[in-house]
């Protein structure tokens, strides 16, 4: 014990250093925060639907929530109940069993209402596609306003659809 304490003093601690903020991404920031202003003049509501992935792709959506991102500071949140959604973020093929709540979710989402497939899987079916659990890529059951391919997709890029979703509206 003593002869750990006397390493610690001698020593000191190792640590990484602070990261440093990025200003590429400050500014991203800022423009897509006026952005989505100019487009919706409010906060834009989502409703996540995992139809069958692997969470890979739910691991970059939580990242959107994280301070580096913090896309809620830009106005997008993400909320419980599809009925207080204007965008349903789906990801994942469609399973055989989650295709009824799927279209469960659509069809209690208010119109007008945005349909974006998040991942390789939703756009595709992916590694998933021709099981014999699965219906297909989310187009296969809804239609879809806006593809988001990547295994997973990166924030960024999920950041991207939504807004070019939000242009189409
Ligand atoms: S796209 Fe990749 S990360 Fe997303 S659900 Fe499919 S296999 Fe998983």
């Amino acid at each position: 014990m003593w002869r750990l304490i006397r390493q610690f003093a001698r020593t000191g601690y190792s640590d990484e250093p602070a990261p440093t903020a990025e200003d590429a991404w400050r500014h991203e920031e800022q423009k897509v925060h006026r952005e989505i202003l100019d487009l919706l003049g409010r906060a834009l509501c989502i409703r996540q639907i995992d139809a069958g992935s692997c969470n890979g792709c739910e691991l970059e959506i939580h990242a959107l929530n994280n301070p580096y991102y913090n896309i809620e500071g830009l106005g997008i949140r993400f909320v419980a109940s599809p009925r207080h959604a204007d965008l349903l973020l789906v990801t994942g093929p469609v399973t055989l069993n989650m295709k009824a709540a799927v279209l469960a979710a659509y069809d209690a989402t208010p119109a007008p209402k945005l349909v974006v497939a998040a991942g390789e899987c939703a756009c595709t079916g992916g590694i998933f596609s021709g099981s014999y659990a699965v219906c297909g890529p989310v187009s296969s059951i809804l239609p879809v306003d806006v593809a988001i391919l990547g295994c997973p997709p990166p924030p960024i890029d999920l950041l991207r659809g939504i807004l070019t979703a939000c242009r189409a509206r």
